[in-house]
This record gives C-alpha cells, sequence and structure tokens, in this order.
C-alpha cells in the first residue's frame, strides 16, 4: 500500500484511526497509521477497553440513537468487508434485554403511540424461558423484560489487533508519538512532512486529547470487570442498570462506570464496588473477577461526535499560521462518546466524502465548535447511560 507521499497519515490507531484506514484503502487511497508507543507493555485507549455494544434504544428516556438504521447497517457492512480481507469476524448480532419499570413501560408505550415505527427497537418479551433458575444472572422480579433484537456487539480488541496486523503487513503503521508542530509544509509538493513521512493530508484521531486537540471535551473515564459466570447462556446482552455482555467461554464483561472528575485510566476500588453491586441487581452476590480496566471516553458537549478537515490552527492550538495553499488539510474524527462502536465506520466515510466536496451533517460537522469555550463537566459520577 505504501507510496509516498500518502493520501492520508492517520494519528491515533484506536476504533476511529483503525475505521478511516479501511475506509480510506477500499477507496484505493494509500494511509499510514502513527500510533503511540506503549508504556511498560501497555497503554489503555477507550478502544482497546471499551465494550463495543451497539444498543438501540438508549437512556432514562429510551430515545433511538441518532439514524441508528443507516449507522447499523453501514458498521455491519464494513465489518463484513474486514472479515473478508482478514477472516476475522469483530461484529456479533447480539440482541438485548433491558428491564422496564412500569413508568418506562408507560413512557414506551406513549412514544409506540405517537411513532409507532418504534415498536420493533424494544419490544416486550415472554419472562419465562428468559433465565433458568440455575442460571448466574437472574432478571428482577415484579418487572417486564423488553428486548433489543437489533442490539449488537463489536470485539473492539480484536478489531484493533486484526488492523495492526493488516496495517504492518502493508509497511503502513510505526510507533510514534504526534507532535503537531512537527509537521513541516513543503510548498513545491503540497505535503506535509512528518518525521519519515510525507502526507497530503493529516487526520487526528487521538480519542481524549485536550493538550493536542482544541475541541471542548466533556469526557468521561468508564471502568468495566471481566467476570466469570460459568453456565449463563451467552444469547443476550442484560442491560439493567449496569450491563452484563458475554465475551468467550463463561468470561462476561461488565460495565460500565461514568466519571467525568477523574480522567485517568486507574480502575479504582469504588468503580468495582459499584459494579459489583449493580450485578448483585442481577441476581450474582460475589462474582470471580479475572481483570478491571478502565479509559476515558473521548466525549463533547451534547453527545454527538465531530468530524471535519480544518487548518491546522484551527484544530490545534498556538501553532503558527497554516500555510494558505494548504486549506483545510487537517481532518478530525473525534467525540465517539460511548457510541463509537455504531458511529466510527460511517463517520470516516463522511469524512472522506467531504474531501472530495461532500457537506458533513451539521450535527456533527466540528465547525460547530470552533469559536466555543471547553464547558465545565457537570455529570455526576455514576453509571453510563447505555
Ligand atoms: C469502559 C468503557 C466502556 C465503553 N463501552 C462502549 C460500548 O459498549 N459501546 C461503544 O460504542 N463505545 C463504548 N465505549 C467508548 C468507545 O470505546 C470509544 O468511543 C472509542 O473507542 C473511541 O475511539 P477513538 O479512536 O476515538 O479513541 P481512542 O480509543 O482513545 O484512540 C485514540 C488513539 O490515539 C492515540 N494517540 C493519542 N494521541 C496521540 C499522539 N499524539 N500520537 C500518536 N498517537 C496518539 C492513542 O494512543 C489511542 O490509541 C466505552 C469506553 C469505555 C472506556
Amino acid at each position: 500500500m505504501r507510496r509516498t507521499p500518502v493520501d492520508l497519515l492517520i494519528v491515533g490507531q484506536g476504533l476511529a484511526g483503525s475505521a478511516l484506514a479501511w475506509q480510506a484503502a477500499a477507496r484505493g487511497l494509500c494511509v499510514h497509521v502513527i500510533e503511540r508507543p506503549p508504556v511498560q507493555g501497555r497503554r489503555p485507549s477507550a478502544s482497546s477497553v471499551g465494550a463495543g455494544l451497539i444498543t438501540p434504544i438508549t437512556g432514562a428516556r429510551l430515545a433511538l440513537g441518532w439514524r441508528f438504521d443507516e449507522f447499523r447497517s453501514a458498521t455491519a457492512s464494513f465489518y463484513e468487508r474486514v472479515a473478508a480481507n482478514t477472516g476475522t469476524r469483530c461484529f456479533t448480532d447480539r440482541p438485548a434485554l433491558r428491564w422496564l419499570s412500569p413508568a418506562e413501560e408507560e413512557l414506551w408505550s406513549q412514544k409506540c403511540f405517537k411513532t409507532p415505527s418504534l415498536k420493533p427497537y424494544l419490544r416486550a418479551i415472554n419472562p419465562t424461558g428468559i433465565c433458568r433458575s440455575s442460571d448466574p444472572l437472574q432478571g428482577p422480579e415484579n418487572i417486564r423484560p423488553y428486548e433489543m433484537p437489533l442490539a449488537a456487539r463489536v470485539n473492539l480488541p480484536l478489531f484493533l489487533e486484526v488492523t495492526r496486523a493488516w496495517l504492518e503487513r502493508e509497511q503502513a503503521f510505526s510507533f510514534e508519538e504526534f507532535a503537531p508542530q512537527s509537521a513541516i509544509w513543503s510548498a513545491t509538493d503540497a505535503v506535509w512532512q512528518v518525521g519519515g513521512i510525507t502526507a497530503r493530508r493529516i487526520v487526528l484521531c487521538t480519542g481524549y486529547s485536550p493538550a493536542l486537540l482544541r475541541i471542548p471535551f466533556l469526557a468521561a473515564k468508564g471502568e468495566l470487570l471481566e467476570v466469570s459466570l460459568p453456565g449463563q447462556p451467552s444469547t443476550h446482552t442484560w442491560h439493567h442498570g449496569a450491563w452484563a455482555t458475554p465475551q468467550e467461554e463463561d468470561l462476561w464483561l461488565v460495565g460500565a462506570t461514568y466519571d467525568p472528575q477523574h480522567l485517568d485510566d486507574q480502575p479504582t476500588p469504588e468503580g468495582r464496588t459499584e459494579l459489583c453491586t449493580a450485578l448483585e441487581k442481577l441476581g450474582v452476590s460475589r462474582p470471580q473477577v479475572i481483570s478491571h480496566q478502565a479509559a476515558v471516553r473521548p466525549a463533547v458537549p451534547g453527545q454527538m461526535p465531530v468530524i471535519g478537515w480544518l487548518k491546522r490552527e484551527d484544530l490545534v492550538p498556538s501553532l503558527p499560521g497554516h500555510p494558505p495553499e494548504a486549506t483545510s488539510a487537517w481532518g478530525v474524527i473525534n467525540g465517539l462518546g460511548s457510541r463509537g462502536s455504531l458511529w466510527a465506520p460511517l463517520l470516516a466515510d463522511w469524512l472522506l466524502d467531504a474531501s472530495t466536496g461532500a457537506r458533513i451533517p451539521s450535527e456533527v460537522d466540528i465547525h460547530r465548535f470552533l469559536a466555543s469555550k471547553p464547558p465545565v463537566a457537570k455529570t455526576p459520577r455514576g453509571l453510563a447511560p447505555q
């Protein structure tokens, strides 16, 4: 794949950077991806920790995700293509269960009365047969289970792994810490020079990176546990306050906390207690915890992602002026929050379309933030609104 100069230098091999690399290659573009070197073999990113759940109806307001069907269908086809290229399936159709209180049932029936097309996204199911008395997970009593048949899961660590292997085979990957001031514009060739790489455009897919990007982050740390639940049928993801989703064999992921105050990647005893308490409500009182991880979700105000092409000084603070002839040669995909798995592939496509003049939907256009100052995070600590 490697030609010189490359069409895109992608900074960050998380979900956003990986999705963009595949989408660009599918258009015949030549990419190079750089990722910061791990520290002592480890540097958790949101994508290496995140559970990858795709959930149509979320939060207390039982809201259907923005353009859900369009994103879901684009994401499913994207992972089909990745599977065809790598032989590895990272996407699984996996329905989810959610229990609704009487007030929530009332809210949902009102919503469906107003908008009947919502009904298939969350439908009441027969409580018998959901769980046997011998199963570790038990539904809460006296409230009804509903099913989201269109829920799914992306195995994010696996997706990062197969993407890295593909990029390395193509000699299109290197470990490097990107510093924006190190990018030198060569007017003669109309390319950016970054170390040994020359590129026509640079796209920052750097996740939560307030020192690098002039975006008003409203990020939140999330913690999750890997627990052993022997004998639990792995047909569904369970949502009831927290969520629990099956991995391989008897291992399940349980998450996730939501903490906008402590933006680091350290698992905490408080996070573990919070998740164990949530799991107790699903019938598991002393789970065998196999691992405990944390990372920061890159979110922005409004909980919508941001993409776009800009001048360097609009994207990165305190740098000298962008050469006038290099108009809008720096791109960004960020703000994936708790829905990156659903959003990343189509957003990457939209960004590439925009490089040839297509309009980015205003809801996700980075330009909505350019004049604003970072707001102060106000959300209290709690479980993620999945
Ligand atoms: C506990 C938890 C649970 C979650 N659960 C879900 C879920 O169920 N469903 C869902 O859709 N989403 C979930 N998410 C969110 C999801 O994981 C994120 O939206 C997504 O992974 C963000 O991807 P990203 O590529 O934007 O950022 P990141 O994953 O943070 O990737 C950014 C990459 O850029 C690299 N980088 C940064 N700066 C530089 C630099 N200067 N030079 C070189 N490289 C750099 C970083 O090392 C990193 O690898 C969860 C997140 C957490 C923490």
